[in-house]
């Protein structure tokens, strides 16, 4: 039985495994972390090329099936990967997983604020398209903006849908993400800037005065794009607005 309130699509060609494992350079000195290991068809080999593999999946029948085949140097970790705090689990530099579709979004983005060297990821083919949209493109989301910020992002090549059982709707695609050691454009306080981004995604089509004035109750001569809508700003020109916002509310002007 497999269940679809955790995306669980297995895998089923031992080929796309051991090309993720390629593009991620497994060596053995790598820690891997990999989400959702399920039946292992990803967890055997990367446990065969890396040092270490801290497995973490929510199921526990598969937990259970997991446990009696692994070898010792998996580390296997019975929890829902968003409720666990990476800093509480042995460092890893790499990640390496099929990612269950429907926390592709919050786990990219908790990715992005560790810090390892490459993750080689497969997504849904959609989804894999809004990480690397640009803006004015209908793909271009708050995804986007947060994936250009923190990290490189390539689409290696798309999978398709025959290779998994039950087989899904749509592609899949693999991804690489390499986080970068400067970030593309400076931003004065992260926290605000994702925020901000956040807020603006919610009305991509609106003109960024009309957002403005919405959540500062405020508009100015001194904000720039006001007239731009969302969906056309780039990320420098949401880094750079996000910048003056945060200078006008130490000046206390917002
Ligand atoms: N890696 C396996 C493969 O390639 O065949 C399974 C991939 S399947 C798409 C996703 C896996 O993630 C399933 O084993 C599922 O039980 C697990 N999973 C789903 N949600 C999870 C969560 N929040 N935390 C940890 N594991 C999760």
């Amino acid at each position: 039985m497999t269940s679809k309130k955790f995306g669980q699509n297995f895998l089923i060609d031992s080929t796309i495994a051991e090309k993720e494992i390629n593009y991620c350079n497994i060596t053995k000195d790598d820690v891997v972390l990999e989400v959702g290991p399920g039946k292992g068809i990803l967890t055997k080999p990367l446990a065969e090329r890396a040092h270490k593999v801290i497995a973490i999946e929510i199921d526990k029948k598969l937990v259970a099936n997991l446990k009696k085949f692994l070898p010792k140097n998996v580390v296997l970790i019975h929890n829902d990967v968003l409720n666990v705090d990476f800093e509480t689990i042995p460092k890893f530099n790499k990640i390496v997983s099929n990612l269950p579709y429907k926390i592709s979004s919050p786990i990219t983005f908790k990715f992005l604020q560790y810090d390892f060297n490459k993750a080689v990821l497969i997504y849904q083919r959609e989804f894999a398209y809004r990480m690397i949209a640009k803006a004015g493109s209908k793909n271009y989301s708050r995804l986007s903006v947060g994936v250009y910020y923190k990290a490189m992002c390539e689409i290696n090549e798309t999978i398709p849908r025959t290779s998994f059982d039950p087989q899904p709707k749509v592609d899949s695609c693999i991804v690489s993400l390499s986080p970068r050691k400067n970030n593309p454009f400076f931003v004065l306080d992260e926290k605000f800037f994702f925020k901000l981004t956040r807020d603006l995604f919610n009305h991509r089509r609106k003109k960024i005065k009309n957002i403005i004035k919405k959540i500062f109750g405020f508009e100015s001569r001194e904000i720039p794009f006001m007239d731009e809508r969302v969906e056309q700003l780039t990320p420098e020109n949401i880094g750079k607005l996000s910048n003056t916002l945060l200078e006008m509310k130490f000046k206390k002007i917002l």
